[in-house]
Order: structure tokens, then sequence, then C-alpha cells
């Protein structure tokens, strides 16, 4: 009779047979890895202050195709849209596709894109990443996080920027040095590893604002909550932020 009972009692658990009981502990239950920064109604305010302080936050490296921001998100590496955006103003006059990136001559490449650093690895995942879109992918740049990632020198961030920017496919939200600062000065992750922190922000950011929310934080990075010394006083996000390191 009582493991009757018990097992009455176990598949009650399933249904809310007692009014109210089960729905109050799932409420309740706690998500121990998720910071407190996480609440629902905090993250929604978050992201009510960023529209209204950014709301046509875009990519700020100029391109006119998916492949072309392919190629200047590469070349972003440890380098400022800016110059980015000098050099590829005439690069993609000189090497207009795919094709002209995958056969081109790598110690030619390599001088045209040397400002903005690392240029013989850029030229290398440049032209490799040229290669497998021509042979894999029929010369244009795929649709999914699968089959992008299969380039050469394309990681998360720059699938997500691609995906995101050029086709309007939420694949990630994109986590680059200003994200990974500000997604923890917001106590939004607590993580230090960028793949870990777009898992957490995954979570609790909705699905339908990865893309802007990616590029606000990245404005928000350059123009306001900036790494040495951010300008607290002129954020519209002080109120809800208890960074350590606040100016104010
Ligand atoms: S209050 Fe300061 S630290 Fe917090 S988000 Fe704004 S600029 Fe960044």
């Amino acid at each position: 009779m009582a493991t009757k009972s018990r097992q009455k009692k176990s598949a009650s658990k399933r249904r809310p047979l007692v009014k109210g009981k089960p729905a109050k502990k799932a409420a309740k239950a706690p998500k121990p890895d998720r910071p407190a920064g996480t609440d629902p109604k905090r993250v929604a305010a978050i992201l009510a202050k960023l529209d209204e302080a950014y709301p046509s936050a875009t990519c700020e490296l100029n391109h006119e195709n998916a492949f072309q921001l392919l190629i200047a998100t590469i070349l972003s590496a440890q380098c400022t849209d800016v110059r980015v955006n000098h050099v590829t103003e005439t690069l993609f006059r000189q090497y207009p596709d795919a094709k002209a990136f995958a056969y081109a001559t790598p110690s030619e490449l390599e001088q045209k894109i040397r400002p903005t650093g690392f240029f013989r690895n850029k030229t290398k995942s440049i032209m490799g990443a040229s290669k497998g879109i021509l042979e894999s992918f029929g010369g244009e740049v795929p649709r999914t996080m699968e089959e992008i990632l299969t380039l050469p020198g394309v990681a998360r961030k720059t699938a997500n920027v691609v995906l995101g920017t050029a086709y309007g496919i939420p694949s990630g939200i994109v986590v680059d040095t200003h994200v990974q600062r500000i997604a923890k000065r917001l106590d939004l992750t607590r993580n230090e590893d960028p793949k870990k922190i777009e898992q957490d922000l995954m979570q609790v950011i909705p699905k339908d604002k990865w893309i802007l929310f990616s590029h606000q934080i990245i404005w928000h990075g350059r123009r306001i909550c900036q790494a040495r010394k951010p300008k607290c006083l002129e954020c519209n996000l002080e109120s809800l932020c208890y960074a350590k390191d606040k100016t104010v």
C-alpha cells in the first residue's frame, strides 16, 4: 500500500493536481549558473535602454554583399573598422569576387592588406575561405553556421557577423572584445571564454534581438562603455549597472 501511494505521489508531480504547488516550485527554481543580473525584467530594461540609445545600430564594416562582409570581418581581427574600410575601398575593386581572391598572388595580397596587421595569416584565411566558397558552395557564402564554419579562418564570431548582418539570420550573438567586456559589466555572464559568454547571452536575450543586440553592445563599447574609462556619466544604462569599475 505504501509503495502504491508513493507511486501516486510521484505521478502527481507531473500534473498540478494540488492547485498551485508545482507551478510555485518551478517559478522558484534557481538557475544556479546564472548571475543575478540575468533577471528577465532587468534584461528587458537593458534591451529597452539599448533600443533608446542605438535604435539603428548596425555593422560598421563597409560591404556590398555577404562575401565582402566576410573578407572585411576577417580583416577586422585586431584592427579598427575605420582602417579596414580604408583598405577594402580599393581592395574590393582590385579583387571583385571569390575567384579573384582565391587565385590571388599571396605576396601581392599580403602587401595590400598589410595595414590591417597579421597580414600573412589573414591572407591565408582570405584565400582559403574564398577557395572553399568556390569549391564547396558554388561561389556563394553559405547560409548555415555548420557550413560557414568549414571555411578556413572563419570561427563563430565571424560567422555570426556575416549570417546576421548580410543574411538576417540570427545564428548566435557576436562576442567580440566589447561584448565580452560589457556582458560582464552588466552581469549578464560571469564567464571569460567567448563561446561560454555567447551561450549565456543566447539564454537570456530573446532570439529576435540577437542580431541587433550584438551591434548595439558593440556600438556602446565604442562610444560609451570603453575599456579603460567608461563614460558612465553619459550612459543611459547607468541606473541598471553595478559594475565594479563604474566611474560614477
Ligand atoms: S554605467 Fe558605465 S560601466 Fe556600466 S554600462 Fe554604462 S558605461 Fe558601462
